[in-house]
């Protein structure tokens, strides 16, 4: 385990104690989506992830942080919904879970979406379509695996550093 700087860890103390920040909302029939209840500045940590459970093999819903390695999270990470453009983007948190922080501001009653891409690396088949309605949308739900050359550029900021790791094992 990695030791963080103090304001690191001060931002993720107090992330995690807002969890009033975000809100699980209904969205339709069984589906639910988090949705912001108060303004995020572009960068800020928007939710702190806590590793729930660690698995070996992937669940609907978890994240992979590792080639082998899979989580489920406590609070709102594993709810927050795919979109194609999303708002939010991934850190590793250095206690294995994973960290959503504003790719750009956020506003009240925004929701809070994500690029399942930037969650695993390899999806199962067959792929789920994508009905996000974002001008870039794929149509299709991928891991980071299949993700086109220039997305993977875009989120190069944004994007757990196993997953390049992973770029550079496998896609070379
Ligand atoms: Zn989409």
């Amino acid at each position: 385990m990695r030791p963080r700087a103090p304001d690191q860890a001060d931002a993720r103390s107090a992330a995690i104690a807002d969890r009033g920040a975000c809100e699980v909302r209904n969205v339709g029939a069984d589906e639910y989506g988090v949705f912001a209840t108060r303004r995020f500045a572009a960068k800020a940590l928007v939710i702190a992830g806590e590793v729930a459970e660690v698995l070996e093999k992937p669940t609907a819903g978890c994240h992979q942080v590792g080639e082998h390695i899979f989580v489920t999270h406590r609070g709102n990470t594993d709810k927050v919904r795919h979109c194609c453009d999303p708002n939010v983007g991934i850190r590793a948190s250095g206690d294995g879970a994973h960290d959503f922080y504003a790719r750009r501001a956020i506003m009240p009653g925004e929701e809070i979406t994500v690029d399942f891409a930037l969650c695993r690396y390899t999806t199962a088949t067959p792929r789920q379509r994508c009905r996000c309605g974002a001008a870039n949308c794929r149509g299709q739900i991928t891991g980071w695996k299949d993700l086109p050359a220039a997305q993977k550029a875009e989120y190069r900021d944004c994007a757990p550093s196993y997953l390049l790791a992973l770029d550079d094992k496998y896609a070379r």
